[in-house]
């Protein structure tokens, strides 16, 4: 195999070259083969990574409405709560009118001035505790209008994110479908590619997807590994340039190639 050094050490091959000795050359295709499996497996990754997320999108905003939810049974309880307190008050006041009309009625059959002004001054007492508890009573009144008011607009902010739930969820079915096809028409072409390659290079190709960061296939750049960023000896280099065996980075271990061009392996999806 003939290699053409061009652009100074960056690019050892040229693109027109690199596709007769493809042809060619079968170690060449092995690694094209790879390539493209790895840019299957890139894009399935990032498309699982997304229905994923697809997913939270959804979750999220159900979280969102128990929340309100919640929060509108709390401000259910508290006006319960207010109206409890504003019957045993009103209880009270009620009370004190009954004990109110007892005195005066008591005051009607004194004998004496002393037991007259006494009455008179328990009656005013009464009547003052009357006027605290109607005070109370009108506060109590006007802050279950207002909390009455909180619910019956919480109540509508509910429902309308209940709607705008719905939508989401039909969006998401219909985005996750997309990318279910989109994703089982990417393993398709991963079993083609797949097809291709010994049983070996498969599954070593494999291992490293699986425990690389789904990144197994990397580029040589300025002699540096681009998976671990680390310089890659003479030796892998020459490897890499007689292009006889796969070649492995020997810092983490993927297997290697040499930038040959602007080919582009990207798998159209569509
Ligand atoms: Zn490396």
């Amino acid at each position: 195999m003939e290699l053409v050094r061009i652009d100074g050490c960056r690019r050892f091959v040229s693109s027109e070259v690199h596709k007769i000795i493809s042809q060619e050359d079968a170690m060449n295709e092995r690694i094209e083969v790879l390539r493209r499996l790895q840019s299957i497996d890139t894009q399935v990754k990032r498309l699982v990574g997304d229905k994923l997320y697809r997913g939270y999108d959804v979750q999220k905003k159900q979280h969102h409405i128990q929340q309100k939810k919640a929060e509108l049974s709390k401000l259910g309880e508290e006006i319960k709560s207010v109206q409890k307190n504003v019957g045993s008050k009103e209880l009270d006041l009620k009370s004190r009118e009954a004990e109110i009309n007892k005195l005066r009625l008591q005051m009607n059959q004194v004998k004496t001035n002393k037991e007259y002004n006494a009455i008179k001054t328990e009656i005013g007492g009464k009547e003052a505790d009357k006027s605290v508890l109607e005070d109370a009573i009108l506060g109590m009144m006007s802050q279950y209008e207002e909390i009455q008011q909180r619910y019956k607009s919480f109540e509508k902010e509910i429902e309308h994110e209940e709607t705008q739930l719905k939508e989401l969820q039909r969006q998401v079915e219909t985005d996750m479908k997309t990318l279910e096809t989109e994703i089982n028409e990417l393993k398709k072409k991963r079993d083609k590619y797949a097809s291709m390659l010994d049983s070996d290079t498969l599954q070593q190709y494999n291992r490293l997807v699986s425990h690389k960061d789904a990144v197994a296939v990397v580029n040589v750049v300025n002699k540096v590994c681009q998976g671990c960023f680390m310089s890659v000896t003479a030796q892998i280099l020459n490897q890499l340039m007689s292009g006889k065996d796969l070649t492995f980075c020997n810092s983490c271990g993927r297997i290697l190639y040499l930038e040959s061009g602007n080919e582009d392996v990207e798998e159209d999806v569509k």
